[in-house]
């Protein structure tokens, strides 16, 4: 039931999260159920504890899990990997409601708010009071801070946020779907 959501949307949004490898990580299980940590690895080309960390944290979240066996000849524990098909979709949607509350709050506080700014690119925008405070100077270069037009910041906001309502509309639909189709499976 789960591959009712296209699968590159779950690899896309398990990147969103977990970020970029992460979503490599998602995009092998679901080709290879009980791919092994090291053949992940491997795939990849990185570090098997890299590796491991990620599918331990994907693990907490409820959205994966693993099958300990013991190799015959060596004796070494394998761990096989699994999506868990049922929590991708609750867990995506959660994960994504909470995004598109912080980039609503982002984008309420761009709109409502007057930013000065020194121009460098990873330098602090200050509030009209912050800005009186420094004298209007950024402590961290000694640049002027100038009224920053933010009109490119809120237009990416609108746009992301237009996208993930989008995206989570569509994920709703299909959760009630499933709802629906599980009905029969249980009274068998
Ligand atoms: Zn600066």
């Amino acid at each position: 039931m789960l591959l009712i959501i296209e699968k590159r949307t779950i690899i896309e949004l398990v990147s969103m999260i977990g970020g970029e490898t992460a979503g490599k990580v998602m995009k092998l299980l679901l080709k290879k159920p009980g791919i092994t940590d090291e053949e992940i690895a491997l795939k990849l080309k990185l570090d098997v504890r890299d590796i491991r960390r990620i599918l331990h944290r994907l693990n907490e979240l409820g959205i994966l899990h693993y099958e300990l066996t013991r190799d015959k000849v060596t004796e070494h524990r394998i761990f096989k990997w699994y999506v868990e098909e049922g929590q991708v979709t609750g867990f995506i949607i959660t994960h994504m409601k909470k995004i598109l509350d912080r980039l609503k709050r982002k984008l309420e506080n761009e709109k409502n708010n007057q930013f000065y700014w020194c121009g460098t690119p990873g330098h602090r925008k200050y509030l009209f009071d912050e800005a009186m405070d420094r004298l209007f100077r950024c402590p961290e270069c000694g640049k002027p801070l100038q009224p920053y037009q933010n009109d490119e910041v809120v237009k990416a906001l609108e746009w992301k946020i237009a996208k993930l309502e989008a995206f989570l509309e569509e994920l709703m639909k299909v959760g009630k779907a499933e709802e629906i189709e599980e009905k029969p499976a249980k009274s068998r």
